[in-house]
């Protein structure tokens, strides 16, 4: 499986608009961060877990030309704001596979009612297949299992998703012991890791690497990352041995 990083970036991305904060100003390709998700490649198959506001570039810079599912982590904006752009992949394939849990797909009837619709549909919109996801029950996307792991976003659940030796999982901000050891084994580990300073629904730096140390994967890498965690090149330095800022671009192959 090949996992590219579409996006690494916290909700507004880096740079954050307006902003003159150094970080924001990097020319450092590492400091650009479109919003987070990531690209899911194995055999002829491609998912993507979330679709936030930059779906349409992060698309059109992989040159995907096949979706063959969405899994979302939860249903904040940066995480599902760009779902009106599976419509080149509906109008070529047909209706879009999506995987979330029930309370997500309720927020996203009402917020994209129109793709939801059954009648009197808006020529031209796009459609999905729903697939309900439950944090114990495993399921199937193309012709792999995926365990969905789940974890609190201050007082919202999301979910994480593990498929053979890697997981990902972003917006955490606690996990419970049972959740922590679906998690164990992983080769690969992808985590949220916003800032320095603590954050009411996210890890600070100090959080994801002690959680990192928990999972104890080989190989860790940090997303969801706010211009004020630092350059991407200073934060590096201060990473324990196999913990990786990820950035925009970065392929891992497994
Ligand atoms: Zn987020």
């Amino acid at each position: 499986m090949r996992i590219t990083f579409l996006g690494t970036g916290t909700s507004q991305g880096i740079p954050v608009i307006g902003s003159n904060h150094p970080v924001c100003l990097s020319e450092d390709h590492k400091d650009k961060r479109l919003r987070v998700s990531v690209l899911l490649s194995w055999s002829d198959y491609s998912f993507v877990i979330d679709c936030g506001p930059d779906f349409r570039q992060q698309m059109l810079t992989h040159e995907v030309s096949k979706l063959d599912g969405i899994l979302f982590t939860h249903e904040h904006a940066d995480h599902t704001a760009g779902i009106d752009d599976i419509r080149p992949f509906f109008f070529r394939q047909g209706d879009i596979p999506i995987y979330a849990h029930e309370r997500v797909i309720a927020s996203l009837k009402q917020r994209f009612d129109y793709i939801f619709a059954d009648a009197n549909r808006y020529p031209g919109a796009p459609a999905v297949e729903v697939n309900l996801v439950e944090k114990d029950k495993p399921f199937k996307i193309g012709d792999t299992m995926v365990m969905p792991i789940e974890a609190q976003h201050n007082r919202l659940s999301v979910l994480g998703y593990r498929i053979h030796d890697f997981t990902y999982l972003t917006d955490v901000k606690t996990i419970a012991d049972d959740e922590l050891e679906k998690i164990k084994g992983s080769q690969v580990l992808v985590v949220n890791a916003l800032r320095e300073e603590p954050h009411h629904s996210h890890f600070n730096l100090r959080e994801a690497i002690s959680f990192s140390e928990k999972v104890g994967a080989p190989k860790t890498y940090f997303t969801h990352i706010s211009h004020l965690l630092g350059f991407h090149k200073d934060v590096e330095k201060k990473l324990p041995k196999g913990v990786l800022l990820a950035y925009d671009n970065l392929v891992v192959n497994l």
